[in-house]
């Protein structure tokens, strides 16, 4: 069994220490901090006893957004090992969302958040990253919103599957 949850075990202040922090369980997970976040350290969830380092820096090549809330680590977007076990997976809120074989979304949108995308989308479609980075949220639970959105008919998505990720309000 994959794991679903990640522990963060704590914060060091370079790779080779959050390496050994993290060498006991699959999902143990450390933050490499020196003056800003620099990278998360993840005992690979599927279990193959792999590493894997996420950059979080964004000055250092290609970074992932990265949220601590409560104790709780989010990235973004999802991560996808393109080597070995090849894991793709959503981090969110320390919970692992497999991307191959489940719906990961949660489905309990606060009715506050919805208003708020709401009001936040327009006549045009736009993405709802950037959405999250206006609204100052996590691009997940903005996603989510928006799909309930669209459920409920107040919301359309981008008929073009290469565009999926844009939203526009409905009923104009
Ligand atoms: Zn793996």
């Amino acid at each position: 069994m994959r794991t679903k949850q990640i522990r963060l075990v704590g914060t060091v202040t370079s790779h080779d220490e959050a390496v050994i922090a993290v060498q006991q369980q699959p999902g143990d997970a450390a933050l490499v901090v020196r003056g800003a976040a620099r990278a998360l350290v993840l005992n690979c969830p599927c279990r193959c006893g792999d590493s894997l380092t996420i950059n979080l820096d964004g000055r250092a090549g290609p970074a992932w957004r990265f949220y601590l809330r409560k104790n709780a680590l989010t990235l973004f977007p999802s991560y996808w090992r393109d080597s070995r076990c090849q894991s793709h997976f959503i981090l969110w809120g320390n919970h692992i969302y497999w991307c191959d074989h489940e719906e990961w979304w949660s489905s309990e949108v606060s009715v506050a958040l919805r208003q708020t995308v709401w009001e936040h989308l327009t006549a045009e479609f736009s993405r709802y990253d950037i959405l999250a980075e206006k609204i100052g949220d996590i691009p997940w639970e903005v996603l989510d919103a928006c799909r309930a959105l669209v459920r409920e008919g107040r919301a359309e998505r981008h008929p073009d599957k290469r565009r999926g990720d844009e939203f526009r309000r409905k009923g104009f």
